[in-house]
């Protein structure tokens, strides 16, 4: 079969790889209908992520059809359509059943695209298939339903739900990416008064308006922080969502908590931050951070059913598998591409 393949730092491949086979009983195949990448894919294409080795097929978001299940999955048959969660759990152990997903102790937690080969292919073999796959409601758009594999989810829970933003908050996103974008729409469900988008990127920042956001700021000139402080009348913002993964974000976020706010910190970091007690000691702030559980993704998928959330709009650009290449050229490329979600298809 055909899939995008991770051979070392900087290189990538659309190869010819066996088909996956069921291999524990709890596993299902699934033929992939739809894909896409994620920002998380070009970190493991720099070198960035260990546990992602040479030959790894890409790829943890999707949707499909199941094309065969193991012997002791009772959730799914043959022929139903499925959305893959980015997240694999067994639903059993400790931290499953706290909802804590994302560590699963027996060998679940963010493996898909990673740790074994992803979604970025004709087919793929999930793990603990009862606890990691969703059917999807009869009429429901799949190129929205793959909005909710990651994005969705991660903005809504390690940026909204772990910042408790509330009605009236003043709230700011520091990046305009498709996570963030994902931060903005799910934290609109708890109508906060103020959302400022931060990005240095005007097109995202556009999009970001359209997309709710009441007002944005241009970093290109590293002020952030000061326009942020000025627009709230020097108070700074109830809860500041962190949707980069970089030190300089990190430090906008602290500068711009007012008493008692918090920072939900969502971004990938691969460097240490300077955390700054010496202006925060006293401010009765709380700070956070998550790897998605997706245990949302029940709630997020009948807000999308019902039209109250419409992540479609995240998609812009639409490559066919042959054109997988293209696909992450473009994708690699956001700012001068104007790509925030790209749909690839296998049909
Ligand atoms: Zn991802
Ligand atoms: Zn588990």
């Amino acid at each position: 079969m055909k899939a995008l393949v991770y051979r070392g730092p900087g290189r990538r491949a659309l190869d010819d790889k066996p088909k996956p086979t069921i291999r524990a009983a709890t596993d299902a195949v699934v033929r992939m209908t739809k894909t896409t990448i994620c920002g998380t894919d070009l970190h493991i294409l720099k070198g960035d992520v260990p546990s992602a080795g040479d030959g790894r097929i890409l790829g943890h978001e999707g949707v499909g059809v199941v094309e065969s299940v193991g012997s002791s999955v009772t959730n799914f048959r043959a022929g139903d359509k499925v959305l893959i969660s980015c997240i694999s759990s067994c639903g059993k152990c400790t931290n499953c059943r706290k909802g804590m997903y994302s560590h699963c102790e027996n060998g679940g937690g963010w493996i898909l695209g990673n740790r074994i080969d992803g979604t970025q292919a004709e087919y793929v073999r999930i793990p603990f298939a009862d606890n990691s796959l969703y059917p999807i409601p009869a009429g429901a758009d799949e190129e929205a339903m793959v909005m909710l594999s990651d994005i969705l989810p991660t903005g809504l829970e390690c940026g909204v739900l772990n910042g408790r933003v509330e009605p009236g908050d003043t709230v700011a996103i520091v990046g305009g990416g498709p996570i963030g974008l994902a931060a903005l729409l799910t934290a609109q469900f708890y109508s906060p008064a103020e959302i400022v988008v931060i990005d240095v990127d005007d097109n995202r920042l556009e999009v970001a308006r359209t997309f709710g956001a009441t007002g944005v700021v241009n970093n290109g000139d590293g002020k952030a922080a000061d326009k942020v402080m000025a627009m709230t009348g020097n108070r700074g913002v109830d809860v500041a969502i962190e949707a980069i993964g970089m030190p300089a974000s990190f430090d906008i976020c602290q500068a711009i908590v007012t008493a008692g706010g918090r920072i939900a910190n969502i971004g990938v970091h691969g460097r240490p931050v300077t955390l700054n007690l010496d202006k925060l000691w006293d401010r009765n702030i709380t700070l956070t951070t998550r790897l998605v559980d997706t245990s949302t993704t029940p709630m997020l998928l009948k807000t999308v059913a019902s039209g109250k959330l419409e992540p479609k709009q995240l998609i812009t650009h639409r490559f066919t598998l042959n054109e997988a290449m293209e696909a992450y050229d473009t994708f690699s490329n956001a700012m001068t591409e104007r790509a925030l979600k790209v749909i690839i298809s296998n049909e």
